[in-house]
């Protein structure tokens, strides 16, 4: 990039580094960051490549604020709190009002998930960004996908599916007995560009989940993850996983479809022992036994894992 287009950047992205841990944000060569006594620190990456996890036509508003929350998801699943971000940023051409849309939606994000963008890295090429989220723990108090065992059970926050029926829609529309209201269409499109870290369930989450991880590549393989890494078998319910009002009322198999086979969701999958008073928004959708990998019982989920918009 040359000065100037550095500078048009750095004018819009500059602002957003303020916060308690930020001793030193954007402009010098790293910046510092001050961690509470007592507490770890937690590191993630998430990158987002046009066409592969966005549609071209998508506003850029929409594509910095789903790039952060997708990265802050993770720190969720560890049980963390927010302490910062940094951003790479590959861009075609710096053009200005491509950047002031973005801009808003980093802004958003930001105070939204409490991340102040502390630094980053711009180049030229095709559109790309790359998020590192940094978190923190009480010492030791981390969460990992790792800590399930037989008789515990299964849970989830918010609903499922809403994310892969937008997906659906946005790259060439909805089979013909699901189709929704302009009001339906545009609840699943913010669930999709509006993904919800659940930052606000993490000191629940240290305290009573075992193990947890959150749901990017749809729940089956997910939890299929969090199975191989506790090494046990899970089961899950298929009536009892949580969907939004617009998917409750579409036909069964494809609403499951998207919930168990569809990604995106960024809601947290984990498990607690049996008889754990649950909070607000997270709901028992199966059980942990001995044995290996994932299953589901009263649905035949067609397929199990995520690839965006390739279809
Ligand atoms: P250097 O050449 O020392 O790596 P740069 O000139 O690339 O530094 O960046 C200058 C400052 O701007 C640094 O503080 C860097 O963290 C910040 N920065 C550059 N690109 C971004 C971006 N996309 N988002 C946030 N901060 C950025
Ligand atoms: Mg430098």
């Amino acid at each position: 990039m040359s000065g100037s287009e550095f500078d048009l950047i750095y004018r819009y992205l500059a602002g957003f580094g303020a916060g308690p841990h930020t001793r030193l944000g954007i402009g010098d060569d790293a910046a510092v960051l001050s961690l509470p006594p007592g507490t770890e620190l937690l590191v993630s990456t998430d990158t987002q490549v046009e066409g592969v996890h966005f549609l071209a036509e998508t506003l850029p508003e929409q594509v910095a604020y789903r790039a952060i929350a997708a990265a802050a998801s993770d720190l969720v699943a560890m049980g963390a709190a927010p302490l910062a971000m940094t951003m790479s940023l590959t861009l075609p051409e710096p053009d200005e009002l491509w950047l002031h849309s973005f801009s808003v939606g980093v802004g958003d994000a930001s105070s939204d998930l409490s991340l102040p963008l502390v630094g980053g890295d711009t180049t030229k090429g095709p559109l790309t960004i790359g998020v590192t989220v940094l978190g923190y723990t009480p010492v030791g108090q981390w969460l990992t996908r790792g800590g399930a065992s037989p008789g515990e059970v299964l849970c989830v926050t918010g609903t499922l599916g809403d994310s892969a029926c937008a997906v659906a829609l946005l790259s060439g529309g909805l089979p013909e007995d699901c189709q929704l209201s302009p009001e339906q269409m545009e609840f699943v499109e913010q669930r999709f560009y509006r993904p919800e870290p659940r930052f606000g369930l993490t000191t629940w989450l240290r305290e009573h989940a075992t193990a947890c991880i959150d749901i990017s590549d749809g729940l089956l393989a997910d939890v299929g993850h969090l199975a191989d890494a506790s090494g046990v078998a899970v089961t899950i319910e298929a009536d009892r996983v949580p969907l939004s009002q617009v998917l409750a009322v579409l036909p069964r198999d494809r609403a499951l479809d998207w919930a168990l086979g569809g990604g995106d969701d960024y809601e947290i999958a984990f498990t607690v022992r049996a008889g754990t008073a649950l909070p607000e928004k997270v709901r028992e959708i199966g059980r942990v036994d001995f044995g290996e990998g994932v299953s589901c019982s009263g649905f035949e989920a067609k397929k199990s894992g995520y690839d965006h918009f390739r279809s």
